[in-house]
C-alpha cells in the first residue's frame, strides 16, 4: 500500500491540468483529454490498457482467476476553477488499488472506471457517462443541450469519438461484466467529518430529493391603505411555509440520519415597495436517505403550506420540478467499509451523501459503497478545496484495505 504515491500522483495531475484558479478539467474539452492521456500513461506503466465504452467512460481491466469483478472508480473531470481532489482522489486511489493487485494475480477481476462528465458543469447534465451505462439516461432529454458558447453537446461528444445516439450501448458493455461490487472514494465536500474531527467516513447512500415550486396567490394592494388583517399577503404565506419546512427538517433529523431542506428561490409580484405582494413563488428542495422520511417530510410540507395559505387568506399551488429516490448502499459492503475505516482510524463514523455521485447510478445494478475523506472547511468546487495530507493518507489506506477486503469477500462468494 502506497498512500504517498497517490498524493504525488494527485499533485502531478493538479500541476498539469490546473492554474492558480484551480482545476480546469472541464469534460469533453482539451485539458480533460490531456488529463485522460496522462492517466492512460499511468495505467500503461502497470501493463494495462484503457478501453473506452460507447458513452466515453474509460475502463482498465486487471484480469483475475475468476471473472467475478470488483469495480473501483470515480471521475477525472472537474468544474471550472475546481479543486484538486474532487473525482481525482477516487481515480488515483483506484489506480493504486490496481497497482497493489497487479503484483500477484488477484483471485477476482478488478476493473477501474473513469466516468465521463460526472460534473455536468458544461452542459448541465451531471452523471452523463455513468447514467448512460446504467440505462437511466434519456437521449431526448439531452440531445438539444448546448454550452455557454453555443456548442452543442452532440458536437462536443463527437469531438471525443462519442455518438450521442449510441451512448446507451454502454449499458450492454456494463451488463457483460460479472460485477459484484462498486467502490468509490470521494471527498465529502461538506463540513460533517470536520465537525466530528474524523478523517474518514463510511457513506450510507445518496439522499433522495423532492424538488417543487410553490406558488402562493393572494391580492396585490396598496401598502398604505390596506389594514394588516384585511390583506392577502402571498409573501407572508410563503415565508411562514419556509420556516415551517425548516422545522419539519429539524423534526425528522436523527443523529446519523440527518435530512435537509432549502428554499433557494423567492420571487414576489408586483415587487413594489408600496404594494402588498399579490403573488409569491418559492422553491423547496427536500432531501433524505430514508424514503419513508422523505415522503413524510413532503406530506408535512403540504400541510404547512395549506395552513400558511389559510392564515393569510391566499391559495397555494404546487408544481413538481424534479425528484430522485434515495439510493442506499449495500449493507454487506457498508460493513466491510466500517471494518476498513475502523482498522485505520479507530472509529467508523457513518454519514449519508447529500451530493449525488456516479456510485448512485450503480446502485440498481450491483452492491455499492462509498468512502468519504474529510473536506477542510467543508469546501469543494473551488480552488480552496483541500484535505490535510495526514487525513488523505489515512483515508487512502482505509480505502485500499476496503478494496482488499472486498476482493477477498467476492472471491469467497459463489
Ligand atoms: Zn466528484
Amino acid at each position: 500500500m502506497n498512500a504517498n504515491r497517490v498524493i504525488s500522483d494527485l499533485r502531478e495531475l493538479a500541476a498539469r491540468t490546473g492554474t492558480a484558479d484551480g482545476a480546469q478539467r472541464l469534460a469533453w474539452g482539451p485539458v480533460w483529454r490531456q488529463a485522460r492521456e496522462w492517466f492512460r500513461g499511468k495505467v500503461g506503466e502497470i501493463g494495462l490498457r484503457i478501453e473506452t465504452d460507447a458513452a466515453g467512460n474509460n475502463w482498465a481491466t486487471l484480469p483475475g482467476a475468476s471473472p467475478k469483478t470488483v469495480i473501483v472508480g470515480s471521475h477525472l473531470d472537474s468544474v471550472p476553477n475546481g479543486g484538486w481532489l474532487d473525482g481525482a482522489l477516487g481515480m488515483m486511489a483506484a489506480l493504486e488499488a490496481l497497482r497493489m493487485h497487479a503484483a500477484a494475480a488477484p483471485p477476482v477481476t478488478l476493473k477501474l472506471v473513469d466516468w465521463a462528465d460526472e460534473e455536468g458543469a458544461r452542459f448541465g447534465r451531471s452523471l452523463l457517462g455513468s447514467s448512460a451505462a446504467a440505462g437511466s439516461l434519456r437521449i431526448d432529454e439531452v440531445k438539444d443541450l448546448t454550452d455557454r458558447q453555443g456548442t452543442r453537446l452532440v458536437d462536443a461528444l463527437a469531438e471525443n469519438g462519442v455518438t450521442l445516439d449510441r451512448m446507451g450501448d454502454a449499458q450492454r458493455q456494463l451488463k457483460a461484466i460479472d460485477a459484484r461490487a462498486y467502490l468509490e472514494l470521494h471527498i465529502e465536500q461538506g463540513p460533517v467529518l470536520e465537525s466530528m474531527r474524523k478523517p474518514t467516513g463510511v457513506v450510507l447512500g445518496t439522499f433522495g430529493v423532492e424538488r417543487h415550486m410553490l406558488r402562493f396567490t393572494g391580492q396585490a394592494a396598496h401598502s398604505g391603505s390596506t389594514p394588516i388583517p384585511m390583506r392577502r399577503d402571498a409573501f407572508l404565506a410563503a415565508a411562514q411555509t419556509a420556516l415551517a419546512c425548516r422545522d419539519i427538517a429539524t423534526r425528522h433529523s436523527k443523529p446519523g440520519a440527518g435530512v435537509v431542506c432549502t428554499v433557494g428561490v423567492v420571487n414576489v409580484e408586483p415587487k413594489i415597495v408600496t404594494a402588498v405582494p399579490g403573488v409569491c413563488e418559492i422553491s423547496l428542495d427536500q432531501r433524505a436517505l430514508d424514503p419513508a422520511v422523505l415522503s413524510a417530510m413532503l406530506r408535512d410540507a403540504h400541510e404547512a403550506a395549506e395552513k400558511a395559505a389559510k392564515a393569510n387568506n391566499v391559495k397555494v399551488e404546487w408544481r413538481h420540478v424534479w425528484c430522485i429516490e434515495p439510493r442506499p448502499f449495500d449493507p454487506g459492503l457498508i460493513k466491510l467499509c466500517e471494518e476498513a475505516v475502523r482498522e485505520e482510524t479507530g472509529d467508523a463514523p457513518r454519514l449519508p451523501s447529500g451530493p449525488l455521485h456516479d456510485a448512485a447510478e450503480m446502485v440498481p445494478h450491483m452492491p455499492v459503497v462509498m468512502m468519504f475523506a474529510y473536506s477542510s472547511n467543508g469546501l469543494s468546487h473551488c480552488k480552496e478545496e483541500d484535505t490535510p495530507v495526514g487525513h488523505l493518507e489515512t483515508t487512502v489506506r482505509a480505502f485500499l484495505r476496503l478494496v482488499q477486503k472486498t476482493v477477498a469477500h467476492v472471491a469467497r462468494t459463489a
